[in-house]
This record gives structure tokens, sequence and C-alpha cells, in this order.
């Protein structure tokens, strides 16, 4: 696929949609983390250098229909803050689209459209949804990299309203694919694969693509115990997928046939309830007690994942070791943010939890390419097509 970037775009006095990632986590209809609107800003000062008319859209949450709840209105002020325009904040653009209101548009404001996802059109890329967004409009840039392995209007059909030559990917996005493409084409051995998080059945995908390229699989999070129940290791209450051994059986059977080591914990912090307030108990070795929930890594676990870590010259991390979210099993996602820190060699990091991690021990500007888009990572780095990509793509 080859794309048009946003620096090749004359837009001089043009109308520009953008579609940004300014998913934000709320907190009592606060943003409780503006990460995400920070990055968007140099995408949207390099438009703005060119024209003034520009209107930017993007999801909140997961919705269902109109709730306010999911408002981008905070985000639109947190926009006028860090961009020093004004925000026109556009609730009805479907009725109304806003090809009129840009016309009037001052040197000083901007339009954002309210949450895409108050409209049944945006998951079912809906054409007539996508035609009244793009109305009027004479480019469109996406630089929402978490969202284009989605195939809503404001992703798929949007893109398909614009000529390949008014279309382009902005920063955030040429960024995320040099650094995955570098992860899955050019690394260096040793290639250090580090997965965690919920399921095995999440990550299927992605972890038998890596397979065919690392030299080392160390796995983490409640996955762990789906792999050690499958080796015939007694894991107490544990969380297992029973119904997802015929995938760990796949792996084993990928990685034995490229070599590849699996790595699972050796020892274990476990709870015997399923709580943040729950007291913890270690188990020295790879088994869990009867009843007991494995809730991280022990501390054996950690030294070895930090030493394989630092001895790597790539690595890719996605997901926690433990239920990061409790105080009580943070250690061994801790540990691993720390360990791809200081490791020299090309680190990639993804998804939610571990990227808080990272910016809770504060080293996330110690990672080679930190990700934003978890879900879009993993299918770009599986070798999947994603669809957003795809639409915007001109030839
Ligand atoms: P994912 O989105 O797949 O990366 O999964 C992240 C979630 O996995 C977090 O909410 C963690 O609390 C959860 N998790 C990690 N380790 C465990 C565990 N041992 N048992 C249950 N949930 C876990």
């Amino acid at each position: 696929m080859k794309f048009q970037y946003l620096d090749q775009l004359d837009l001089r006095d043009k109308r520009v949609l953008v579609r940004l990632d300014l998913n934000v986590p709320l907190r009592d209809g606060h943003i409780a983390d503006d990460a995400r609107v920070r990055a968007a800003i140099p995408t949207l000062k390099k438009i703005l250098e060119q024209t003034n008319k520009v209107v930017v859209m993007s999801h909140l949450g997961r919705p269902k229909g109109i709730d306010l709840k999911y408002s981008l209105e905070p985000v639109g002020a947190l926009l006028t803050e860090l961009l020093d325009k004004e925000v026109l904040f556009v609730s009805d653009y479907v009725k109304q689209p806003v090809e009129q209101l840009l016309n009037k548009l001052d040197k000083n404001q901007i339009i954002l459209l309210e949450n895409l996802r108050f409209h049944p059109g945006e998951k079912e890329n809906d054409i007539t949804f996508s035609q009244k967004i793009a109305k009027g409009m004479e480019f469109f840039v996406n630089d929402a990299f978490g969202a284009v392995h989605r195939s809503d209007a404001s992703i798929v059909g949007v893109a398909e309203c614009f000529q390949p030559e008014k279309r382009a990917i902005g920063p955030l996005i040429t960024k995320e694919l040099k650094a995955l493409t570098l992860l899955r084409h050019s690394h260096k051995a040793p290639f250090t694969v580090i997965m965690g998080g919920a399921k095995v059945s999440d990550k299927i995908g992605t972890i038998l693509s890596l397979l065919k390229e690392c030299n080392n699989l160390l796995i983490g999070g409640a996955m762990a115990y789906t792999f050690l129940h499958f080796k015939g290791v007694p894991v107490g209450a544990s969380r297992v997928e029973k119904d997802k051994l015929d995938l760990v059986a796949a792996i084993y059977r990928t990685a034995e046939a490229r070599k590849v080591d699996i790595i699972l914990p050796s020892d274990h912090v476990y709870a015997n309830e399923f709580s943040a307030t729950a007291s913890v108990k270690f188990s020295s070795s790879a088994e869990i007690p009867v009843g007991g929930i494995g809730v991280d890594i022990g501390p054996q676990t950690i030294r070895l994942y930090t030493d394989i870590i630092l001895g790597s010259r790539t690595v890719f991390w996605n997901g926690p070791m433990g239920v990061f979210e409790w105080t009580t099993a943070q250690k061994g996602t801790t540990a691993v943010a720390e360990a791809t820190a200081r490791c020299t060699g090309y680190t990639v990091v993804g998804g939610g939890d571990s990227l808080a991690a990272l910016n809770k021990a504060g080293v996330s500007n110690k990672i080679g390419h930190v990700s934003t888009g978890g879900g879009a990572a993993l299918e770009f780095i599986e070798g999947l097509t994603l669809p957003g990509l795809k639409a915007i793509s001109i030839s």
C-alpha cells in the first residue's frame, strides 16, 4: 500500500477534514488523561499553518446512541486551550452539514464535531452518513491510528469520498507504520516478545505471527495460567480459558517449528479471592495451590524476564503481567516496564495498561516506540490489512 503524507499536501486556504483519535478516558465528566489530545496538537498545528478552515472529528468511548456522558465537549475546551483558538463545537452535523458554518469561520476558529458514535451510521460505515460529513470538504487527513482497524464511516467511508490526491495520513499514523514495520521486518536478534493481559484468544493471531520472527516469547497476565494448565501444571482457581487450549497447542507447534523458547512464570503472586483488597501470598513454584487465583508473576520470574529483556536487541511488549489495577499485583508489570526501558536494543510497547505502567514508572521516554493504537498495532503486526489504511491508501 502506498500513502500520501500530510506534508505533501498543498492545503493553502483549503477546507480540511481531519479524523483524530481524541478518545480520552473521562472521570466524572473530566478528562482523566489528556495524552491523546496533546499527541494530536502537532498534526493540527501543521494543518493550521496553511488553512484555518479545519473540521476535526473523533469518537469517544462506546456510547449506544446519543449519550452526553461521552460528549467531546470537554475535549473541545482542551483544544481551545492547547491551540489558542476558539473551537466551535457542532452537535448537529447530520441535519445541517458544517459546510455553511465553515464559510463563515473566523481566522481564530476551528470546528469540532460531536462524538461520531452518537450516530448509528458511524459503526455501520453508512455511505449517506459519510457523504454528509465529507460534504463541502476539499481534503481529508486521517491521523487516528487507534481506529484504523475499524471499518467505521469516518475511517473508511469518508476516505472513499475523496480522490486519492485529496487524502493523506497524518504524522502519528506515519510514525506508527514506520516503527511497526521496522519491528516486523528489520528487527535484530535476539528478539523477545512479552505478552500479557487477559485472554490468549485476543492475541493469538499476533502471537502466531510474531513466532515467525522472534527468539523468545515471555508470557504473563491471566493468559499464563491457560498456558500452564495446558502444560499440566495445577493453577488453582486462576483464570483459565479451557475452550482455548487448541490455540495454545497451535502456539507450541509453531514455536517448536521455529525454535522459539516459550517461557512461562515459574513463581506467582496469588490471592484467595479476586479482589483489590484481598491479601496476597507467594507461590515459589509454577504451581498455585487449590483455590488460589494467580494475580501477578513472582520475584523469580521477574528476575528471569528482566535478564532476558536486557539481553535482547529487539523487544515488543503488550499487556500487563498481572492485575495491574491493584496495588497488590503491580510489581511484575512495573518490572517489565523498567527492564524494557533499560534495554539498549529497539523497543516497542503497545496496549493501554503497558503504557500506563511506563508512565507510572516515568520511563516512556526511554522506549523506542510507544504505540498508541492497541488493537490496531496488534492487527498490523499480525499482517492483516487494516480497513482504514486500505481506504486512505493511494494505490
Ligand atoms: P488486555 O486488555 O488483554 O491487555 O488485558 C488487560 C487486563 O488483563 C487488565 O485489566 C488486567 O487486570 C487483566 N489481567 C492481567 N492479569 C490478570 C490475572 N492474572 N487475572 C485476571 N486478570 C488479569
